[in-house]
């Protein structure tokens, strides 16, 4: 006899914290009476972030409390727990005596083969194991060329994920409609603290609000400036982008509401922004179809790229010293929020990866522990594009000049001043460049360059040269 009630379940929330129009929770309680939810803050991925002081633990630890409450007002709660998921998960269904445990699908290598160990050990449990597309529109092989392969240039990609959208496609799940099915959590234990976890708390509630209703406020912050992105959207200095990016991370709201709120025609803007959402869908198939991007370049010529990997010169673009200010600031930005705008992204990788002359992996690791909304995904492919190595790359030739980019998207230096302050007294004329600037001009300026900033370490035209000529003999 079977000793699961199979009138009862388990979901398990990862990147999905939300409780309305979430795949695998409507599925749940849809198809069974009695659901219990989980969160586990996972010790196989916490133990081994560098920080104690992580701004997405944090950002994470805010939106499960919040979880917690709006599924405690619909009759339910959440089981929290700070453990190995891959065993927890196991144990706690065998615990509760689920039939079933239901989540939503997880792309990275690492969450694959947890989930597959996890289903195995139900499975020798007798307990089903359930997972629903949840936090892209398309997923896996959904999109293909005629000839049945997946993509790997975004335009053709982007039409037939047009083409594929309907309707059907956006439908919210309505969860509410089931919502008696919610159980209380069997003890009703506080939500562990942040410390009692290992973690310090951060800045991150001074710079974003988190959870379901911190999702909501950005969104209803940028369906009003949605219109304008395509003009805005370069300027770092200009409140262009929307901010959700992390809130996408986590799944404290929904990709097809999000589609949705841009529409399809609506403006010029709003069209922008969709296809930024699409390139999300775009990199997390080549992640699922091309999973040796991982480790490898997109294409295999370029795991012989012969960097020169020089360690100096890997600090000072970790720590905003490099004496390019708009590369500095861009540093700057990532080391004091977590957050980096995708203009200043494309320029800060392509001056590591083309100035510098250092593997694009060491750039990816660096964002990956430092980004609040890193996504191996989109992280991998943003740096593959930058460094050339990618599907659908930036070509090796067209290389960032720092000077010009910063002069461009940076016109009024205003960014530049508010993180690299010692420059902020430097006219608009030199302050691109602060090198240039005449020994009298830093006098008035309060600053003496190669002492209160650092000279630029390194030449950009002579890197450009000796970057075209390592690119052009492996090809
Ligand atoms: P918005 O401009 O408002 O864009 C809306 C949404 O579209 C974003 O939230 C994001 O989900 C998606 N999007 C936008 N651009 C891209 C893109 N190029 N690729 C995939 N999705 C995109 N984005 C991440 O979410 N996580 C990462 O780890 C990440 N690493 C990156 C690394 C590099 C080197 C580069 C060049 C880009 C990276 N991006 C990453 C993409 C992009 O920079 C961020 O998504 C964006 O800056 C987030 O801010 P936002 O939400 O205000 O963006």
């Amino acid at each position: 006899m079977s000793l699961q009630d199979h009138d009862s379940a388990l979901f398990w929330f990862r990147r999905d914290l939300r409780d309305y129009d979430n795949a695998g929770l409507y599925r749940a309680l849809k198809s069974i009476k009695r659901v219990y939810c989980v969160f586990v803050f996972d010790r196989e991925i916490l133990d081994v972030l560098p920080s104690r002081r992580d701004r997405r633990v944090d950002f994470i630890w805010r939106s499960v409390i919040e979880l917690d409450q709006s599924l405690r007002e619909a009759g339910g709660g959440l089981i929290v727990q700070h453990a190995v998921a891959r065993e927890e998960i196991p144990r706690l269904a065998r615990e509760l005596k689920v039939g079933a445990v239901f989540t939503n699908h997880d792309y990275e290598p690492q969450a694959l083969d947890r989930d597959a160990s996890v289903k195995q050990q139900l499975q020798h449990a007798g307990i089903g194991f359930h997972t629903f597309k949840g936090q892209v529109i398309f997923e896996r092989h959904e999109v293909l060329t005629q000839a049945g392969k997946p993509f790997t240039v975004f335009t053709p990609y982007k039409n037939a994920w047009l083409r594929k959208l309907t309707d059907f496609y956006l439908k919210a799940y309505p969860v509410d409609a089931y919502r008696a099915h919610l159980a209380k959590p069997p003890i009703d234990a506080a939500i562990a603290d942040l410390r009692d976890m290992g973690f310090e708390p951060t800045n991150i509630g001074e710079l974003l609000p988190a959870g379901m209703s911190g999702a909501q406020q950005l969104l209803g912050d940028f369906r009003v400036r949605m219109a304008e992105y395509k003009d805005a959207r370069d300027f770092p200095a200009v409140k262009g982008v929307s901010y959700l990016s992390v809130h996408q991370r986590f799944g404290t709201i929904s990709i097809r509401e999000l589609v949705r709120s841009a529409g399809a025609g609506q403006n010029v803007g709003a069209d922008t922004w969709l296809s930024e959402l699409i390139w999300r869908d775009f990199y997390f198939q080549i992640l699922c179809n091309f999973p040796h991007v991982v480790d490898h370049a997109f294409k295999p010529t370029y795991d012989a790229i012969a960097w020169e990997n020089d360690e100096t010169l890997f600090a000072a673009w970790c720590a905003g010293r490099t004496g390019y200010p708009i590369v500095d600031a861009a540093m700057r930005q990532i080391n004091q929020t977590g957050y980096m705008h995708n203009r200043l992204r494309m320029i800060v990788a392509s001056f590591l990866t083309k100035d510098l002359l250092i593997d694009w992996r060491w750039g990816e690791k660096y964002f990956a522990d430092n980004l609040n909304d890193f996504d191996l995904a989109a992280n991998n492919g943003g740096w593959q594009w930058a460094a050339s190595t990618g599907c659908d790359p930036q070509p090796y030739f067209r290389i960032f000049n720092p000077v010009t980019q910063s002069q461009k998207f940076d016109p009024h230096s205003k960014f530049i001043r508010r993180y690299v302050p010692e420059l902020a007294r430097l006219p608009d004329k030199y302050i691109h460049a602060p090198w240039t600037a005449p020994a009298l001009d830093q006098q008035a300026a309060g600053v003496v360059i190669g002492r209160d900033y650092p000279l630029p370490v390194i030449d950009h035209a002579a890197q450009r040269e000796k970057a075209l000529a390592i690119y052009k003999a492996i090809k």
